[in-house]
């Protein structure tokens, strides 16, 4: 079985065609940047995901180099994510099932975060931390579903991260910039906001801003950022695992990119003598890839997709998980 999968719950339209073996033929993508001083503006994501979604589909063809009657399944990302572009990806997805006569599915965007994560890296049974510019959650497989141990009570660190890039005058996206400048920083006191397994990033950064403001060197707020919002990103993955009693942690989502994040999970890792796994760049992000992978795995369990209606706040936690 091969599965065509349509990803564009934020910035990225993204379409990947993967084989019910593993195998990922194509992964191709076009990602909308905001404006200097901007964050991603809906609408304008939508109106990109429509400008480039047929050239995103030739290409994902031909670098599998299969027609779209040797596709068996059609999966797109179905949320939580921005609705107008939701609707792009659904709509799109749609006219392509139609049109080729192939079942449609409906998938989960953090369960594809989980399941490329799983494929790419061979991590069986993982605590997750996924982070993203939209999302921030440690889950774990308990009891039939992807539970989540804990989250963010505000924004996401990806969302964080940019944020404050964007008001200190950093261009989009912040979080590979602060990282960047974090290499030559020194610590200076942030607020560490963890509340039980939750955490909280909006006071850290309107404290930044402030040093910012009051003349403090730039590259020390980002460094000061970076192991304070990180070290309490680590705090709640190892709760999550004493809790839990698992053995492994995959990192996933746009902001596994960071390498004092990968470190500071890693030694954590080391310490309780767990695999510590991240997913490769080309995976980590939002794609197509995933969307596919899931599609698949949702599919082949018997799982159907009852309304084709975007799930604009579609928690991992309310899907059954039927081939764990
Ligand atoms: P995603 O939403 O999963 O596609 O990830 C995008 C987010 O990842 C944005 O908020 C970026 O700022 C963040 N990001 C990308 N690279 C890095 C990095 N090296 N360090 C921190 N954050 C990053
Ligand atoms: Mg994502």
């Amino acid at each position: 079985m091969i599965c065509l999968g349509i990803e564009s719950t934020a910035h990225t339209f993204g379409i990947g065609i993967v084989s019910d073996k593993g195998e990922i033929l194509a992964n191709a993508r076009d990602t909308y940047k905001p404006k200097l001083g901007f964050g991603i503006i809906p609408q304008e994501a939508k109106q990109h995901h429509e400008m480039v979604k047929e050239d995103v589909l030739q290409r994902a063809l031909s670098e599998a180099g299969i027609r779209l009657d040797e596709i068996d399944l059609i999966s797109f990302s179905q949320g939580p994510g921005l609705p107008p572009c939701l609707w792009t990806g659904l709509e799109f997805a749609k006219k392509l099932s139609k049109e080729n006569k192939k079942p449609l599915i409906g998938v989960n965007h953090p369960i594809g975060h989980i399941e490329i994560g799983r494929l790419t890296t061979g991590a069986r049974d993982p605590v997750i931390l996924y982070v993203s510019g939209g999302n921030t959650q440690v889950i774990a497989f308990a009891s039939g579903r992807y539970r989540v141990f804990g989250e963010t009570e505000d924004m996401a660190i990806g969302n964080a991260l940019d944020t404050f890039a964007r008001r200190v005058g950093l261009p989009h996206p912040g979080g590979p910039e602060i990282e960047r400048l974090a290499k030559r920083g020194k610590y200076i006191k942030l607020p560490y906001v963890v509340k039980g397994m939750d955490l909280s990033f909006s006071g850290i950064i309107t404290a930044a801003e402030k040093l910012f403001k009051s003349g403090e060197k730039l590259e020390d707020i980002c460094f000061s950022l970076q192991e304070t919002c990180f070290s309490m990103l680590t705090e709640i993955t190892e709760r999550a695992m004493a809790h839990t009693g698992k053995d492994e942690v995959l990192l996933a989502g746009g902001v596994a990119a960071n390498k004092r994040l990968t470190e500071m999970l890693n030694t954590m890792c080391k310490d309780r003598e767990a695999k510590f796994y991240s997913v490769p760049m080309e995976y980590s992000g939002d794609n197509g890839a995933m969307i596919a992978w899931a599609g698949i795995l949702a599919y082949k369990s018997g799982q159907r997709t009852k309304e084709f209606k975007p799930l604009s706040r579609w928690r991992i936690d309310e899907v059954d998980i039927k081939w764990m």
